[in-house]
């Protein structure tokens, strides 16, 4: 039987070459040309003035919390449902993380939740969008100004995505990406912060670079970090950005691909495959186990290891967290929606390299393995 992995990314197109100019001329360094031919592409594929390459997404985030420069205390709301690195960001700049259940359909923030939890401390929205589909950012958007907020938009799942036509990433005063190999373009590890604001750029150029200063180097104002970006790394984006619009046509597809396969399947749901504002992109193919089936994700996916097929659970609510409770966060709040995506969700192998071939093998072996639970 063959194995079919959950993600192998697709390398075949210029990588090689562009990762050869980087040996033949020595530049390895966050020094090299493609760093900037990187962030250039990048920021004008996104509708951004500026693009600041980072070495992934989680520090993407951190640098962009604290290029807002909050105050101890100050509040910003995100989703319970997202990955650790969005609350370890906040909670790591001083600010307090407030979460909010997602909605049972989009898997995105629930946006009629929000305002509720705004209070005079409330500084931004941490906005995440999710495996493949936008968060409802209109509604978002105009919370953010009528309290006066920031949005941090993190939009690591969805390079090429749009929300009304406009390209994720797009939509934050700071917007960031990953480029871990799951992604639609990958740089092995990789991130990127997002902005128009040339304050917030500079900031976030110097927060990825020890914060030394330009004027005399060694001497510091502020502590910053190690963030850089590799050359070697940026090669690899510059070839992976040249076939985003093509990844983004062969993911959907797989998308449809999966469902098409799996709609029968009554012990499975999915996520929404479009909506007014988008179409979905899948990041990556997640399903959710419905409540009549006994079975959890973890049993399901120890079934379908046992037959062969990579899979990987869905994120972990924020609020559950053993970290943040130790630390007196979350103390009692419930959030049923994420709570259950969390423990009846996983996604199969939803990697580019992934033929039609094992997409099908994929459906059927899993099929077998819902028959008998
Ligand atoms: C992948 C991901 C990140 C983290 O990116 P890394 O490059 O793995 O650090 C952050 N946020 C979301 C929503 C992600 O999916």
């Amino acid at each position: 039987m063959e194995s079919i992995p959950v993600n192998q990314p697709l390398l075949d197109g210029n990588e090689k070459k562009y990762l050869n100019e980087c040996l033949d001329t020595g530049w390895i360094s966050s020094e090299g040309p493609f760093i900037k031919l990187f962030e250039d592409r990048f920021a004008a594929r996104m509708q951004r003035k500026f693009a600041i390459a980072v070495s992934n997404g989680s520090v993407a985030l951190d640098a962009a919390v604290v290029a807002l420069d909050l105050k101890d205390g100050d509040e910003i709301i995100l989703p319970s449902f997202t990955i650790i690195s969005c609350a370890a960001a906040i909670v790591r700049a001083g600010c307090k993380p407030v979460v909010i259940d997602s909605d049972s359909k989009t898997w995105n923030i629930k946006v009629e939740d929000i305002e509720p939890r705004i209070t005079p401390r409330t500084k931004a929205i941490m906005v995440v969008h999710m495996y493949g589909l936008p968060s409802d950012m209109l509604p978002i958007l105009k919370l953010a100004k009528k309290y006066n907020l920031k949005i941090i938009e993190d939009a690591a799942e969805m390079h090429g995505q749009t929300y009304a036509q406009k390209p994720c990433g797009s939509f934050g005063d700071i917007s960031t990406f990953s480029f871990y190999p799951n992604k639609h373009i990958t740089t092995g590890e990789g991130g990127m912060i997002l902005t128009d604001d040339s304050r917030l750029a500079e900031r976030c150029r110097s927060l990825r670079n020890l914060c030394f200063k330009p004027e005399k180097r060694f001497v510091h104002d502020e502590l910053g970090w190690n963030l850089r970006m590799t050359n070697l790394q940026a090669a690899l984006g510059v070839a992976q950005l040249e076939r985003l619009d093509e990844f983004v046509v062969r993911k959907r597809k797989m998308g449809l691909r999966y469902r098409e396969l799996l709609n029968d399947c009554s012990e499975i749901e999915f996520q929404t495959t479009e909506t007014d504002y988008a179409k979905n992109i899948y990041w990556v193919y997640g399903v959710v186990l419905k409540d009549h089936v006994k079975a959890d994700a973890e049993f399901v996916m120890k079934k379908l290891s046992d037959v062969k097929v990579g899979t990987r659970p869905f994120f972990f609510p924020m609020h559950e967290q053993p970290v943040f409770k130790k630390m007196g966060l979350f103390q009692n709040e419930i959030y049923p929606v994420a709570e259950r995506l969390a423990r009846r969700g996983f996604y199969l192998p939803s990697g580019l390299a992934l033929t039609d071939t094992q997409l099908t093998e994929v459906a059927s072996r899993l099929k077998t393995v819902l028959k008998g639970l």
